[in-house]
């Protein structure tokens, strides 16, 4: 991948979506990156930039609520309007106000985060595979 974080100050993640993104939404469906789990069908997330300090992924459930743990800035995310919408994830208790989200199996994460308030979710475009 070429390098896209020259003039940042902070470790940014960039995912080229040329491919990934069909009117507004996701293409292909969503996986985890370390186990076949489903976590999208295509077409059921829509695509967002918006900058979130989201934790470092851990294989550990319970360490995603230690608020010590590293964080990285993520800006791509597929939008998933309520929690419905997703064929398998996990969430982590709230923290912050907040739930992360994990794979369903193997409870990697957070691989992005839930907004009780709001209930949308947010699944980071570079912590899941895409099945294309
Ligand atoms: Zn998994």
């Amino acid at each position: 991948m070429e390098d896209t974080d020259s003039q940042e100050s902070s470790k940014v993640v960039t995912v080229n979506i040329e491919d990934l993104v069909k009117d507004g939404r996701n293409k292909y469906p969503v996986v985890c990156v370390r186990c076949p789990s489903r976590i999208l069908n295509s077409n059921a997330a829509d695509y967002k930039e918006i900058e979130f300090p989201l934790p470092l992924m851990t294989l550990a459930k319970d360490k995603i609520r230690n608020e010590t743990i590293d964080k990285e800035n993520l800006n791509q995310f597929w939008m998933v309007a309520d929690k419905y919408g997703f064929e398998n994830v996990g969430f982590s208790n709230t923290v912050s106000g907040l739930k992360y989200l994990t794979c369903a199996d193997c409870e990697i994460g957070p691989i992005g985060w839930f907004d009780p308030a709001s209930q949308l979710s947010y699944v980071s475009l570079s912590r899941i595979k895409h099945l294309s």
